[in-house]
């Protein structure tokens, strides 16, 4: 018997996201001679850096080698949280009290920059505050979690709801979580339209915006950078790099600095209302807590699932990662097991070797990358930084800006280990480690 098609018969290899928010069409041309700053990369990092500067009378070029927002911010799951891969307890433990809340207080203040700018800007991007639901696969997952619920009621007066398995089941359609934890607050957005609504906001500002100007490399000058692009020079007084998982061979500090990975997601076509109700029947924004995690969430309107995970796996052919998506998904909800896929569609992502975002300047250059899969609200808030770092601001200042920018003896850019190292996630997972 031939196995039923899992995809729909107009299946798309574009992010679902794209449909509300197409890429933009820019007319093609050459930047300016000269400009105050040059910023490369047209994701949250390089717009909300545009935003800032161009308001504070800086003329700004912002530069990307595709579309505008061809990266991962019109990719993600929009998933707006205060999450770091290091947890309030470890921080605590390796920096003191102090340091480990105030890291967690400046996830809490980029958090909170991000529904400021879309309660200001009057951004149009289905923000919710709906909560986000964690699943328990073991006893280790559900003590981990109670403990770092624990710590953020103590230290910062977060409040979260641990879950039993029939709170739980009454959450999601599911039987494989044998508890959760919810977080009430935790937000999600449309991450298309939370992208487009930057882009307008920094084009309707004056910044000048270029698409399909690839930087090949930052020369120094005595009085500022020639900024080679494909499309001609520029002069600039500042340059910010806000490249993150798609950074290349123009800045090869910062490349040997951030390990690329790539994302993967897929949504199903429109789902009854009940179906819909069954499955994540208070829309609330899901992953479970493995290493390597799977993450599910109901589209902005409500009538689709859209599903995530294999994250750091090759980024080979996308109708079969969109099969594995559609088997995990049949697994976690077998509600959905007979549904078909619309898109299906990958992003790149970076992690940095300490596990920290990086804002900073390195041989008088600005950057703001490396943010381990949490960039929707650590790329706006960095990119703000950076942008008052170049302003000289007193505002610059951030707790991810005063460490050192590691880099392996072993790396030169090509991220041969991912697979080793998201192998090893995978062994852990499978023993709730
Ligand atoms: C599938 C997936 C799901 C995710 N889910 C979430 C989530 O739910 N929540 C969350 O917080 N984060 C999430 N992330 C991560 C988040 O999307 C990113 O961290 C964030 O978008 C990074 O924004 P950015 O502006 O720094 O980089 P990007 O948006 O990736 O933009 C970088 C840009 O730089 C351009 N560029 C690169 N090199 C050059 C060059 N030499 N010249 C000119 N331009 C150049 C690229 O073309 C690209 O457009 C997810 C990522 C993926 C892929």
């Amino acid at each position: 018997m031939p196995l039923p098609d899992l995809l729909a018969p107009d299946f798309k290899e574009t992010p679902y996201w794209w449909d509300a928010a197409p890429r933009p069409r820019l007319a093609e041309r050459a930047p300016p001679a000269s400009i105050d700053v040059a910023i490369v990369g047209s994701g949250y990092t390089g717009l909300s850096a545009a935003l800032d500067l161009v308001r504070a009378g800086r003329s700004v070029a912002v530069l990307d080698a595709s579309d505008l927002g061809f990266g991962a911010s019109t990719r993600n799951a929009g998933f707006v949280g205060r999450t770091l891969k290091h947890g309030l307890g470890e921080l605590i433990e390796k920096h003191g009290v102090t340091r480990g809340v105030a890291i967690y207080r400046e996830m809490r203040a980029a958090f909170d920059h991000v529904l400021g700018i879309v309660r200001e800007e009057q951004i149009d991007c289905k923000l919710v505050q709906c909560g986000r639901l964690q699943g328990a696969l073991f006893p280790s997952h559900y003590e981990s979690m109670a403990k770092d619920a624990d710590l953020k009621r103590k230290h910062l007066g977060d409040e979260a709801h641990l879950l039993d398995r029939a709170a739980m089941r009454g959450e999601i359609g599911s039987d494989l979580y044998s508890g959760g934890r919810l977080i009430p607050d935790h937000a999600g957005l449309h991450p298309g339209l939370y992208h487009q609504g930057l882009l307008d906001r920094v084009a309707s500002a004056g910044a000048e915006l270029f698409a399909h100007t690839p930087v090949l490399g930052i020369e120094r000058r005595s009085d500022g950078f020639d900024v080679v692009t494909g499309r001609g020079r520029v002069k600039a007084r500042d340059v910010l790099v806000a490249t993150n998982g798609y950074t290349g061979r123009a800045t090869p500090w910062l490349r040997r600095r951030v390990v690329p990975f790539h994302g993967f997601m897929a949504a199903t076509e429109p789902l009854a209302a009940d179906r819909m109700a069954r499955v994540l029947p208070n829309k609330r924004l899901f992953h479970d807590y493995n290493n390597n995690l799977s993450y599910m969430r109901p589209s902005p309107d409500g009538t689709r699932i859209l599903i995530g995970g294999f994250t750091g796996g090759p980024a080979a052919n996308l109708r079969a990662k969109a099969r594995k998506l559609h088997a995990r998904l049949a697994r976690i909800a077998p509600d959905l097991a007979g549904i078909k896929l619309s898109h299906a569609w990958s992003g790149q992502c970076s992690a940095s070797f300490d596990l920290f975002p990086h804002v900073g300047v390195a041989d008088g250059v600005h950057h703001a990358l490396g943010y381990c899969f949490a960039g929707l609200p650590m790329g706006t808030w960095l990119g703000h930084k950076a942008a008052q770092k170049i302003l000289g601001s007193r505002e610059a200042p951030s707790l991810f800006d005063d460490r050192d920018f590691p880099t392996a003896f072993y790396y030169w850019g090509r991220p041969w280990f991912v697979p080793l190292y998201m192998a090893h996630h995978d062994w852990n997972d499978r023993r709730g480690r």
